[in-house]
């Protein structure tokens, strides 16, 4: 019998047999009828709480298929840059939360951007040490691959003059050889191993409050990706996770990825893609390909537009990654690899067509995905949906990436984040938001997906417009298609009888508003397995 019925709603169920309904019963956090409201209603007995839906439109929860959920919980209370206007506005807001903090606290922050400053330079540690009154201090710029450390930070990092570049890093230096503050790549780990670890109490807290955002924008679950080379990283979040699903505290749905140097102590645990439960599963296994746009490292079949030399890289050799996906995929383990240039997607569909040929005795019980596909050529398109390959992409990077994609790959834009045709083609797609790296508002997603524009409407009528998705279809690469993708379309995705009770209702109808109104949809209720996690009345 149901202990909750939510009636009066216009529900939009994406289950092929009913695809709209007006109530829906549910029971100890699954869906048990869904339907008219006569039927449903008909469903109570005394103990069923009754929801009002308002004639408003219901959809199933959504799922961010590429956050890197436990680095945001990590940054949850550090100070975020991403709008500061200026090198002394990024200052004065760094002034501000360092003032609140205990004397003796780390001052941490990301999403700095010189590049949209007048000062067009990189903070030194003299900016900060002017700000951070004798605290130590660490500032992530909004990729990740620089921060700028003050004085007392390098001095508990036991960096000077006389530290050499670690591998893969670069500590930049003055002209008299001092550190600037500057630290690239793996030089950022010199500090952030003389941050003192946060502990589980911190760690949960910091969740549960990245969670209560995650619900009021309608998200209930995650595809947790890793930072690349934070290694101690994917141990902490997989304890974290599970000892709060123990508790039942667990405030979002995680699957999780682990690191390829694990792959062999997967295989000899006989661990499969997909075990675990409906709260904690193990996903895929990560890899990188290439770079990225940004940075010019994307591997191009062609090189980048006024840059003849330059055709961006492999980050490992393929032979390697090769070996890896072979064995892996012998051994039931599926991939997830970063690709974002039109030869490193080509190539990781050459290697992923020679492992599925050579076949395996226990291929994974879940499909390999390929994360972001940025620029992919026509011919490669269609391997996607032969191989039955999941297309992992962040709307949000399409639009914010126009600037760079028509700068340095000029005409090849129209091969850049080709949903349309990849849909046609029959291509599953997971949409995410690479959160922290772009906001993981799903519905800026949708709207970059639905118009190709940015918010500000710019370029009028969308960028390569023949690529926009219909809503209908971006709220499925939200719903359904993550679920596909770590093999739970059975329980997630729809709702339907049997499905677990993840459903938001909105203040605005998306099928029917103008697209330039979808970015400003508000969740007026979240529910999470039943209970509602997120409300406003
Ligand atoms: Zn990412």
């Amino acid at each position: 019998m149901p202990d909750l019925i939510l009636h009066h709603a216009r529900i939009y169920t994406q289950w092929p047999h009913h695809p709209w309904a007006e109530a829906i019963a549910i029971q100890k956090g699954r869906i048990i009828a869904v339907g008219d409201n006569d039927t449903i209603l008909a469903l109570a007995r005394s103990h069923t709480r009754h929801l009002h839906g308002q004639g408003r439109l219901v959809l199933p929860a959504f799922t961010d298929a590429h956050i890197h959920l436990f680095d945001l919980a990590r940054r949850r209370g550090q100070v975020a840059l991403y709008d500061a206007t200026s090198l002394e506005n990024m200052l004065a807001r760094v002034r501000d939360h360092s003032h609140g903090l205990p004397p003796d606290a780390w001052v941490l922050g990301f999403g700095w951007n010189e590049s949209t400053w007048p000062e067009r330079r990189f903070p030194t540690r003299h900016d900060l040490d002017a700000v951070t009154e004798g605290r130590p201090a660490v500032l992530w710029r909004t990729d990740l691959h620089a921060a700028v450390a003050n004085s007392e930070a390098l001095r508990r990092a036991g960096i000077d003059a006389h530290t050499p570049d670690p591998p893969s890093g670069v500590i930049d230096r003055d002209a008299t050889g001092q550190p600037t503050g500057v630290l690239r790549e793996l030089a950022i780990n010199l500090v952030r191993q003389a941050i003192p670890p946060m502990t589980e109490a911190q760690a949960a807290a910091n969740l549960q409050a990245v969670a209560r955002d995650l619900h009021a924008l309608g998200i209930v679950a995650a595809h947790d990706q890793r930072m690349k080379d934070h290694a101690e990283e994917g141990p902490e979040a997989l304890r974290l996770y599970q000892r709060l699903a123990a508790r039942g505290d667990l405030p979002l749905r995680v699957s999780c990825n682990l690191e390829a140097a694990h792959l062999n102590e997967i295989i000899e645990l006989g661990l499969q893609s997909g075990f675990g439960d409906e709260w904690v599963r193990f996903g895929h296994v990560k890899l990188f390909a290439d770079g990225s746009l940004g940075a010019r490292t994307a591997w191009m079949l062609e090189p980048y537009e006024n840059e003849p030399a330059n055709t961006g890289m492999f980050l490992t050799p393929p032979e390697e990654i090769a070996a890896i996906i072979q064995k892996a995929h012998r051994h039931g383990v599926a991939i997830s690899i970063h690709a974002i240039g039109d030869r490193a997607n080509r190539t990781v569909l050459d290697i992923f067509e020679e492992a599925l040929v050579g076949g395996s005795n226990a291929p994974p019980l879940i499909p390999h995905r390929i994360e972001h596909v940025q620029t992919i050529q026509p011919e490669d398109q269609p391997r996607l949906a032969q191989m039955q390959i999941t297309a992992s992409v962040q709307p949000i990077h399409c639009t914010d990436d126009i600037p760079n994609t028509d700068r340095l790959w000029g005409a090849r834009g129209r091969n850049t984040y080709p949903l349309r045709n990849l849909l046609n083609l029959g291509v599953r797609l997971a949409f995410g938001s690479d959160a922290p790296v772009a906001s993981p508002n799903p519905w800026w997603g949708i709207h970059a997906a639905v118009t190709r524009e940015r918010r500000d409407g710019t370029p009028p009528g969308g960028w390569y417009p023949e690529q926009r998705l219909t809503v209908a279809e971006a709220v499925r690469a939200y719903t359904l298609g993550p679920a596909q993708a770590i093999g739970q379309a059975h329980q997630q995705g729809r709702l339907a009888p049997g499905y677990l009770a993840d459903l938001i209702l909105l203040d605005q109808d998306i099928f029917t508003i103008p697209p330039d109104d979808l970015p400003h949809t508000r969740v007026l209720l979240t529910l999470l397995g039943g209970e509602p996690v997120h409300q406003i009345s």
